[in-house]
């Protein structure tokens, strides 16, 4: 049994954790601490639109730091609102770098 925890998130405690850190550093321990299972398959679905509509490429350590930003942004509510996705530019448009 997992201890029973609220999502920073939702909200609710029903959804249990990340099972594990889905990042290497600090994001990853704050995301198995504080959000639940369900609002990490959320954001994981998000994040697929997000690859796919700036045609992110992983191993550009650039593209990484918009994503984390995103989580943060997303999950977390911090830096400012979540970037929107307009589907009818798909693939054609760069994100966002400040
Ligand atoms: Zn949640």
């Amino acid at each position: 049994m997992s201890t029973p925890f609220t999502c920073q998130r939702c909200g609710k405690s029903g959804g249990g954790r990340v099972e594990r850190p889905p990042f290497p550093h600090e994001l990853g321990r704050r995301i198995i601490e504080e959000i639940c299972s369900i609002c990490w398959e959320d954001w994981k679905r998000r994040q697929m639109l997000l690859i796919n509509h700036f045609g992110l490429r992983m191993h550009d350590p650039a593209a990484r730091d918009f994503l984390y930003k995103e989580v943060r942004r997303y999950l977390f509510a911090e830096g400012g609102s979540p970037t929107s996705i307009d589907p009818s530019q798909e693939g054609s448009v760069s994100w966002p770098q400040s």
